[in-house]
């Protein structure tokens, strides 16, 4: 349908009650149709996952912790409207978390953690649906699990294409033809047998690109509180420049490098259906913000510095004076393979293999230095950060160094 249009609104445009309204001037301000796509309300998803790694630690419910998701969502519910009736029903939900801890219990805690996550865009959803229908907004609210389905790789689960496009268009269509707004949750899908599952951390962007591709949408504008993309993260540069257009295939290379601003999976269903992609601020809603399309050159043509914290470099030197040799680089990554460590970062020379990772949990780690002492020298340090220039030239190498 080309002329629908998906727009994503994540966890920080929704942290407070005054954001929320934002939102709603924001989507009053244009009359189109279009399916918008939510986050859990600010860091609402650590809160949760707090509560179920208590949980799994002492095996008891830390009350304290749901205290905290319950009064930080009646908050936000308080300042927007007064209705006991809906009021009821967010009670109802939370409870509805601590009982779905409790069932899963005996789970793994991929598929616990899955269950009790999602209760942070349930919530979301619940509240924002109650505001737009108490201020008008005329709406439909849809459960993203009735219309994204995915295999139970829970914490990461794949989409199933074809069932998703199937319901996608069956519900979301039918609903558009009587209705001009559709929101639904972002992060959350429907898995085997009505159990819930997750795209992925920050995977909402990822859950509006499954949306805007099944319904053939005119283009998906991820709303931030940045204006669009940048070359560099703010936090660390005091200087940053926006990009005006970013070719898909650049957008890519830019997020496997650990560019954190859109979820990585985002852009390829995009780019299959050549749907631009719109990157603006929900603070400046007029601005023109970052296209993501169809384009030759990335605009302007300049270098990004992409900044990856908390890595482990490892260099390996085989015991034996060996040169390293194609066996030797097959048995390393099978083994980073088998215990599913994604590479960041080699080199090798006559001698020696250097490569870095994140981070991994220490079990892990030492699995990986018992098996390679075997037959390397290991040396390695941790807490490393690992710096990416794309589009570099001399001055950017030299300014950071
Ligand atoms: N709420 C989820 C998270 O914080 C998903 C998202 O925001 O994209 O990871
Ligand atoms: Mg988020």
């Amino acid at each position: 349908m080309k002329n629908v249009f998906v727009e994503k609104f994540g966890g920080a445009s929704v942290n407070t009650a005054e954001a929320v309204r934002n939102v709603a001037s924001i989507l009053r301000k244009e009359k189109k149709k279009r399916v918008v796509v939510f986050s859990a309300m600010g860091k609402t998803t650590n809160a949760i996952e707090d509560v179920v790694n208590e949980f799994c630690r002492t095996g008891n419910l830390e009350e304290s912790l749901v205290d905290r998701v319950r009064e930080f969502h009646l908050n936000i519910f308080d300042s927007l409207l007064k209705n006991d009736e809906k009021r009821k029903e967010i009670l109802e939900i939370i409870d509805g978390l601590a009982l779905a801890i409790k069932e899963n219990r005996d789970e793994p805690y991929d598929k616990l953690y899955d269950s009790t996550v999602v209760f942070g865009e349930i919530l979301s959803l619940k509240i924002i649906s109650a505001y737009f229908s108490s201020i008008g907004l005329e709406h439909r609210a849809v459960d993203s699990r009735k219309i994204i389905k995915t295999n139970d790789n829970y914490r990461s689960a794949e989409p199933l294409w074809n069932e998703s496009n199937e319901k996608i268009r069956e519900l979301i269509i039918k609903e558009l033809e009587d209705c001009n707004t559709i929101i639904t949750q972002g992060f959350m899908a429907g898995g085997p047998n009505g159990v819930s599952t997750t795209l992925g951390r920050e995977g909402s962007d990822f859950s509006a690109a499954i949306i805007a591709y099944c319904l053939d949408a005119q283009s998906l504008t991820i709303w931030k509180d940045v204006d669009g993309l940048l070359n560099a993260d703010p936090k660390h540069f005091n200087k940053t420049v926006k990009f005006e257009t970013i070719p898909f295939r650049e957008a890519i290379e830019l997020s496997y490098y650990g560019a954190s601003i859109i979820h990585p999976k985002t852009i390829k269903p995009l780019e299959n259906k050549d749907i631009p992609l719109y990157v603006k601020s929900f603070l400046n809603p007029s601005e023109k913000g970052t296209i993501i399309c169809k384009c030759k050159e990335i605009d302007p043509l300049m270098p990004s510095y992409i900044f990856k914290d908390n890595q482990i470099l490892l260099s390996l030197t085989p015991k034996d004076f060996s040169f390293i040799a194609e066996n030797n680089l097959s048995e390393i990554f099978g083994l980073f393979s088998r215990v599913g460590i994604r590479i960041n970062l080699m080199q090798n020379s006559a001698l020696s293999f250097s490569l870095c990772f994140d981070q991994v949990n220490p079990k892990i780690l030492k699995q990986i230095l018992r098996e390679l002492s075997i037959n390397y020298k290991v040396k390695y340090n941790k807490g490393l950060r690992l710096i990416t220039i794309r589009h570099f030239d001399d001055e950017s190498i030299s300014k950071l160094i």
